[in-house]
């Protein structure tokens, strides 16, 4: 890796489900549209990563709004892009539709201007809410999608990312239950896998991938890891002591079962909410332990051969 490792940090505290990543990304990429069918279960008719979908806003609709949930203070005003983020169940606009700086730096929601954590009158005469998530391959630390692939189709980038090159792909499919995410997916007519590169090409010309560039309320950051991770912690700590107990980071830490991602998240509720594994384990991790086993198994039996041929050779007159 000769350069810097980047990644992504996904805050999805500011995430107003707005698909602007999703679209971005799509048109970047050049990435076929998926149907235009709509679920009948959810305004999410993405539904899912897949081969071609590399980001998916999910759109979880929730029963009740825990306490303290309602409101939160926003990123910095001066860092937002655009208008205040909506009814995720993160904060909703003013009466003006805007959102207005609060006294402590942050912007707010509020008609006072100030941030709160106590339930607004809107929310709590409501019994659901909305949390909103842009999901994406998380660029693995050990990546079992590259552990498989028996072509050098997937492969580690000089910027520490995983990109499968479309033209290297076989199509073999070995990628696909190794992920243990769920993310890559072999395309229908085609068998070749695909998954985000986080725009390998324009990080290789000094620009930023699309969907971070497109996303209006800098859901999505991009940068070098150790950065976005100093930010991640800061905004929970901010998060937590505005009453958001709920707020935790997912896919950070270095120990975690896959080494931790090159794209982590910033969740409001349980890894499980969103439909993320909790305790995610790189499926190659008991491989070189298998590999030393085969290895000495196929030693005894060579043994045990070359021993019968002496003794049979001893026997002979
Ligand atoms: S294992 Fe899955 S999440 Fe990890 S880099 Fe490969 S495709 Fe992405
Ligand atoms: S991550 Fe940003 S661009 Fe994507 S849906 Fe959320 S707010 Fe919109």
């Amino acid at each position: 890796m000769s350069e810097e490792r980047v990644g992504f940090f996904t805050d999805t505290s500011v995430c107003i489900g707005c698909k602007a990543c999703e679209v971005a990304c799509k048109e970047w990429n050049a990435l076929p549209e998926d149907g235009l069918s709509l679920t009948g279960m959810s305004y999410d008719n993405t539904q899912a990563l897949g081969a071609s979908s590399w980001r998916h806003v999910a759109f979880i609709e929730q029963a009740a709004a825990p306490r303290g949930r309602t409101r939160l203070p926003l990123v910095e005003a001066d860092s937002a892009k655009g208008p205040a983020p909506g009814p995720s169940g993160a904060t909703s606009p003013g009466p003006s539709g805007t959102a207005s700086p609060g006294p402590s730096g942050t912007a707010s929601s509020e008609p006072s201007g100030t941030a709160s954590s106590e339930p607004s009158e809107a929310a709590s005469s409501t019994d659901m809410r909305w949390l909103m998530s842009s999901d994406v391959c998380k660029h693995c630390t050990h990546a079992a999608c590259l552990d498989v692939c028996p072509t050098g189709s997937l492969f580690r980038t000089e910027f520490g990312t995983v990109v499968v090159q479309e033209d290297i792909c076989n199509g073999c499919g070995y990628c696909v239950p190794a992920c243990p995410y769920g993310v890559i997916e072999q395309r229908p007519h085609d068998g070749r896998a695909f998954k985000c590169t986080l725009c390998y090409d324009r990080l290789g010309a000094g620009q930023e991938p699309a969907c971070a560039k497109a996303c209006p309320t800098e859901s999505i950051r991009f940068g070098p890891l150790d950065e976005l991770r100093e930010r991640a912690a800061l905004r929970v700590d901010e998060l937590h002591e505005a009453g958001v107990d709920g707020a935790r980071l997912y896919g950070h830490d270095p120990e975690d079962g896959v080494g931790g991602g090159g794209a982590f998240f910033l969740l409001l509720d349980r890894p499980e909410v969103y439909g993320l594994p909790p305790d995610p384990v790189v499926t190659t991790r008991d491989l070189p332990a298998m590999w030393k086993h085969a290895a000495g198994a196929a030693l005894s039996l060579l043994g045990g051969v070359a021993a019968a041929f002496a003794l049979v050779g001893r026997r002979r007159p």
